[in-house]
């Protein structure tokens, strides 16, 4: 199983970061986990596109997990000309999303199907709005869901995703917690978005502060990881984000309390999980 950040950023904008996204790769089957901005560029560059998805899970409906949606939506349905659904998943008050984003690209589908003879029709897209603790099968990869906590967002879930033996658990936004510990539990990979507090505590606005509130720091990510026995963690969504340079530094702190891995990512980083043979 190949894990493609596809997009590494947060809110604040960043030349070299796309937003919040994760490309999965197992096997033939291709799935991508959220979708922050310039998602569909970030699939290019991992070797995938929306027309070779074979589903889209969302874990909230923050605008910077969600705001590229609507281009998956679109590319995917001019890429397979008209002929494709996109199926997505994620929690209640998707379908409602989507829908209003089918309404806002009203005006682009009729100029589309009055120009291709092809097109009949708009974009399909199946919405399924899971409840925490469902699990279902996409394309021979075992999806199992929980509940996560980044209050006022409710709800929030988070994804362990299993397949020839090899697990991923990509969580999205949220505090440490006992949803959190059941999908990284022995992960092969486990995917956190992360903040630094005491870089963050720095910053002397009410606004940036607010997010200590429902995120994890650097430290409760390594914690999770060793208390639930992941493999490997992978950081992504860094507040704020940093350069190269300060790689070691944030690694270091991970260390402190987690044996395991500890990956930075940047756009593209890509992570290869196998099968254990021990
Ligand atoms: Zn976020
Ligand atoms: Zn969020």
């Amino acid at each position: 199983m190949d894990i493609v950040l596809t997009g590494t950023g947060s809110p604040l904008p960043d030349a070299n970061r796309a937003g919040p996204s994760t490309l999965v790769k197992a096997g033939d089957t291709h799935l991508l986990i959220d979708a922050g901005r310039g998602t569909v560029m970030r699939l290019a560059g991992g070797g995938s596109l929306p027309g070779f998805l074979a589903a889209v899970l969302v874990t909230h409906l923050h605008s910077d997990h969600v705001c590229a949606l609507n281009d998956v939506i679109t590319t995917h349905w001019i890429m397979t000309q008209g002929g494709g659904s996109l199926r997505i998943y994620g929690p209640p008050g998707l379908a409602e999303f989507v829908e209003r984003q089918l309404h806002a690209l009203e005006a682009d589908i009729g100029y589309r199907i009055e120009h291709h003879e092809v097109l009949t029709e708009g974009p399909k897209v199946a919405v399924t709005e899971l409840a925490p603790g469902d699990s279902f099968e996409v394309g021979g990869v075992r999806i199992s869901t929980a509940a996560t906590v980044h209050a006022p967002v409710k709800p929030t879930i988070g994804y362990r995703l299993e397949h020839d033996g090899a697990v991923a658990a990509i969580v999205g936004d949220t505090i440490p917690c006992a949803g959190v510990d059941e999908l990284a539990a022995g992960a092969d990979a486990y995917i956190q978005t992360v903040i630094r507090r005491d870089l963050v505590e720095l910053v002397p606005n009410e606004m940036f502060q607010d997010i200590l509130d429902y995120h994890s720091g650097v430290i409760e990510a390594a914690q999770t990881a060793a208390r639930v026995g992941a493999k490997r963690l992978v950081l992504t969504h860094m507040v704020p984000a940093p350069t190269p340079d300060q790689y070691p530094e944030w690694i270091a702190r991970a260390a402190e309390h987690f044996d395991g891995d500890v990956v930075i990512g940047d756009d593209l980083t890509t992570v290869t999980i196998t099968r254990r043979t021990t």
